[in-house]
């Protein structure tokens, strides 16, 4: 890991959560020279907020050759059963990872951070950005070092991958419009005296709710909130209370013990209107926030990395047509799946919080819903697992220009090992495909070349390096 006094880079991600991360290893690895500032000293990890990685993070993962190593670090889970009655199948996911992972964050940040580590990225610990400003061709940051040194560094772009706290947020005097959804949840990661019925479960009594999930090495994460008690975050929380609210919603605390953590904290709902002004970009939690429920803010962090990651790479290669255009389909492509998200956590949360007559008979009826219509439960399992969300086609071309490309067998290897050089992968019919759109951020020296298995098949596809469909021949 280098900590050279470089002053000036190609891209300067500031944050080192999952979202910096990610992003700031696929851009070194595409060869940009990237540095990733970090407030935090070099070795103290993020505190272990997520916990479920869903099955299109697996994909990304998968196309960084990472899933494997990381699915070693958990359990998977092939069902969840919500409020007491509502089980959801995630075998029927069409994924290779047609589960869900559940794995701390900090065994997602361990990898990330080797692989950008590896690449090449210029990591500076102990970093805060305090101040930036930017002009038609650089970003210039103002830092403050371990001992409180300034420092002054400049880049072409910069990402702010910082958090709910957003310091490149504010600097950019961007509104984060939004409220508080729920108060005083109360989470510890325990261990078990009984073994409990269903592996992942979240019932909820009429004045509470618990939720529980096995980390697969004798550890649970257990979460509870009570309307009876609602205390300020500051408030503190024992085992005792936690146990209470378990045995209310669950009907068993389970002889839970021996905590390792303990915390009591809320939840808002927010998004920032712009995910791009000018130079600077904002990915993660810094874009998006909302409650835990559905376990998704870290995933769609991540998704947010692997949007934007290629766009900056082609704009800086000189690969995009339209450099502009490139980087606000950003926004067109990643704010809608940020509000969506908002949207199913939101929903997800007021049905676990649900009391009055009105909300728990449309508590019932969603889990009817879902129990009992399957296109219901496909979108629904396909939002929440990531591998339902599609983009609009680009201009001029047509579906399935902008969905997921499924991972396939080819030639040359699975889809999705074709994917882990970082660059387009075009596959076409043995005989080569025709010319590609000259709209295509890419540039054909750089390009995956890969063959159909089925000599039937005469479409060529081009498949975007974040796993969607950017072009389809006729
Ligand atoms: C209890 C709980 C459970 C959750 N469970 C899940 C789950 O199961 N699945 C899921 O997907 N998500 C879950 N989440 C959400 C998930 O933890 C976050 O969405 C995720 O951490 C966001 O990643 P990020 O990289 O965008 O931001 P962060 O992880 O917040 O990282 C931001 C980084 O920026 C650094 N930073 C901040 N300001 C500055 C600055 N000025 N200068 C330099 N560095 C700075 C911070 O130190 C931090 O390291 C959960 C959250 C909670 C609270």
């Amino acid at each position: 890991m280098s900590t050279t006094e470089k002053t000036d880079t190609q891209v300067l991600v500031v944050g080192a959560g999952p979202t910096g991360l990610l992003l700031a290893g696929d851009l070194a690895t595409a060869g940009i020279d990237v540095t990733l500032v970090e407030r935090r000293p070099h070795g103290l990890a993020n505190m272990t907020r997520a916990f479920g990685v869903h099955a299109r993070t697996l994909e990304q993962l998968d196309a960084r050759g990472l899933a494997d190593e990381l699915l070693a670090t958990g359990t998977t889970l092939d069902r969840a059963r919500l409020f007491g009655r509502l089980d959801l199948d995630l075998t029927r996911l069409p994924s290779r990872f047609n589960h869900l992972l559940v794995t701390p964050q900090y065994e997602v940040e361990r990898l990330l951070e080797r692989r950008a580590a590896t690449a090449g990225v210029t990591f500076r610990y102990d970093m805060e950005l305090r101040a930036l400003h930017q002009d038609a061709d650089t970003v210039t940051a103002e830092l403050t070092g371990p001992d409180g040194a300034p420092l002054t560094l400049t880049a072409r772009h910069l990402v702010g991958a910082d958090g709910v706290r957003s310091a490149v947020r504010t600097a950019l005097n961007l509104p984060f419009p939004g409220g508080s959804v729920i108060r005083s949840i109360v989470l510890a990661d325990v261990r078990l005296t009984e073994e409990p019925a269903d592996a992942f479960s979240v019932n909820g009594s009429d004045d509470s709710f618990a939720f529980l999930a096995p980390f697969g090495d004798g550890w649970y994460r257990v979460m509870g909130w009570s309307r009876t008690r609602q205390v300020p975050d500051t408030e503190p929380v024992d085992l005792d209370e936690i146990r209470e609210i378990t045995r209310r919603a669950l009907g068993t605390d389970l002889g839970m013990h021996d905590p390792r953590w303990i915390s009591r904290f809320h939840s808002d709902e927010r998004q920032v209107p712009s995910y791009r002004v000018g130079r600077v970009l904002l990915a993660g939690d810094a874009a998006h926030v909302h409650s835990p429920a559905g376990g998704q803010g870290m995933n769609t962090g991540l998704q947010d990395a692997a949007n934007l990651s290629w766009k900056l790479t082609a704009v800086l290669r000189g690969d995009a047509p339209d450099p502009e255009a490139l980087l606000d389909s950003y926004q067109s492509e990643r704010h809608p799946v940020g509000a969506a998200v908002l949207r199913t956590s939101g929903a997800l949360v007021r049905l676990a919080m649900a009391h009055t007559p009105l909300t728990r008979a449309a508590r019932s009826l969603a889990a009817r819903l879902l129990s009992t219509v399957r296109p219901a439960a496909t979108r629904a399992m396909g939002m929440i697992s990531g591998i339902g969300i599609a983009y609009a086609p680009p201009a001029g071309a047509r579906r399935p220009a902008g969905r997921r490309a499924p991972d396939a067998r080819l030639r040359e290897g699975r889809l999705y090992e074709l994917l882990r050089e970082g660059e387009f992968v075009l596959i076409a019919p043995e005989g080569g495909p025709p010319a590609l759109p000259d709209t295509a951020p890419v540039s054909p020296e750089r390009l995956v070349r890969a063959t159909w298995t089925d000599p039937a098949r005469r479409t060529s596809v081009l498949v975007r390096p974040d796993g969607y469909v950017q072009w389809v021949s006729r």
